[in-house]
């Protein structure tokens, strides 16, 4: 019935698969909770914990799920550091996150120029 409907009014795509227009700059930026979305996240030590339910996370898993989520909102954008950096805000440290980047993804090119893939 629905399938009728849908014809009927001549839509073919689904409305739930379009995203709603956004910009990098419009977006909030800052490390969330894997668990409850909570902006409230406190580093301690290799920890990143969450103010609101608690929830502990290491660092570098938080730090991929952030690259994650460039990649997945910014196809277009190489990730650097510092791009990285300014989205997770939390992590005070640019080097730990240069050196979280450098584990896990292949560095392209040299110093401020370079990104990770
Ligand atoms: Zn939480």
């Amino acid at each position: 019935m629905l399938a009728d409907k849908l014809l009927s009014l001549h839509i073919e795509k689904n409305p739930y698969t379009t995203l709603p227009r956004y910009t990098y700059d419009q977006l909030k930026k800052g490390q969330t909770c894997a668990v409850c979305d909570s902006f409230a996240l406190s580093v301690r030590g290799n920890k990143c914990v969450c103010e609101d339910c608690g929830h502990e996370e290491l660092v570098a898993s938080a730090v991929l799920r952030s690259v994650d989520e460039l990649m997945l909102l910014f196809p277009d954008r190489k990730i650097t550091t510092n791009l990285v950096f300014e989205w997770c805000v939390i992590f005070g440290f640019k080097k730990r996150i240069a050196r979280i980047l450098e584990k896990n993804f292949k560095i392209v090119g040299y110093g401020q120029w370079a990104y990770y893939e």
